[in-house]
């Protein structure tokens, strides 16, 4: 039997800021690469949990492509999709009145141009992405080679979460454009939305360009991230990603103290009467599955295994 009293008050030592705490994620790609390669390699000397989208028939793809992988950023084909506008089109975007082979081979020779990618996300594609059975015909391709898709969302009644319906392909879309408007001060504002969506819901993707602007706020902001924000690569958000990722010294800007075992949990007394599985089954079943709740169960198994660890002949010494 659980004892929800003792679980309330670990859940609020969680939220205290020396706790484990389950940070925001924050997922960051840049579009567009393939013709500039002075921005681009700024960008590629960004944080590695930068993710970049490469054109796949543009003169840099692959060689960006192979840097990209080199550097350890995740990578995604951008797939040209036929926009409702008149504007200049790269070649093989993707149209809806293309039928099942033409995608077939379009996507084929993509992931080919574009090696290592994880995931595929629509240039430009008001067009294309608004209609359903053409998005339908896009999934079920994608289906064989285990991308996820990322929708740009360049227009609100995209179809793509709904085309991926039964395919098992994995939707994310983008929340927030970085650069529509290139001044520095623009971007900067769009970056701290964006970080601020993160922190509302828990997670947030934003899409910028390889612009001189973009590169800058970027190099300037991402060092003061917020503690409780993790850059991430877009597959971090996906459904079926891990749920709880704690930040790595690598990714935290702020590293928390150094704690001791009485300081991080609660008593070894008291930890042998809970059982975290089953106080995770309760905790969910009164604030729902979320992050929070998956983290009350990473932080009770942390803290037993942790007492386990440790000899029963030795006794706890408080540094
Ligand atoms: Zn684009």
């Amino acid at each position: 039997m659980i004892n929800i009293r003792l679980a309330i008050p670990l859940l609020l030592a969680m939220l205290s800021p020396n706790a484990l705490a389950t940070p925001a994620k924050l997922a960051i790609v840049i579009d567009d690469f393939g013709y500039r390669r002075h921005n681009e390699e700024q960008i590629l000397q960004l944080p590695a949990a930068i993710s970049v989208a490469i054109l796949p028939n543009a003169p840099l793809s692959k060689e960006m492509a192979k840097k990209a992988h080199q550097q350890g950023h995740e990578i995604l084909i951008h797939m040209p999709m036929e926009p409702i506008s008149k504007q200049p089109l790269e070649r093989d975007t993707l149209r809806p009145t293309m039928n099942k082979q033409e995608i077939q081979r379009i996507i084929a020779q993509a992931i080919h141009n574009v090696p290592n990618a994880k995931g595929m996300n629509n240039h430009m594609g008001s067009a294309m992405t608004s209609d359903l059975a053409a998005m339908q015909r896009v999934m079920g391709t994608l289906s064989h080679y285990q991308l996820y898709f990322l929708d740009s969302m360049t227009i609100g009644s995209s179809k793509a979460t709904q085309a991926a319906q039964g395919t098992g392909v994995q939707v994310v879309k983008r929340k927030v454009f970085l650069d529509d408007d290139q001044s520095d001060a623009a971007v900067l504002k769009q970056f701290n939305l964006a970080v601020k969506m993160a922190q509302k819901n828990g997670s947030a993707i934003a899409i910028g360009h390889p612009h001189p602007s973009t590169v800058r706020v970027l190099q300037n902001r991402l060092p003061t991230l917020p503690a409780d924000v993790v850059l991430v690569p877009v597959s971090a958000l996906l459904p079926s990603a891990p749920p709880i990722t704690l930040p790595s010294h690598e990714n935290t800007q702020q590293k928390l103290p150094e704690l001791t075992m009485a300081q991080r949990c609660p008593s070894p007394e008291s930890i042998n009467t809970i059982n975290p599985t089953a106080t995770y089954a309760t905790v969910k079943n009164t604030v729902g599955a979320s992050p929070l709740a998956l983290s009350v169960y990473s932080y009770l198994a942390y803290c037993s295994a942790s007492y386990q660890n440790l000899s029963p002949s030795k006794p706890m010494v408080k540094k």
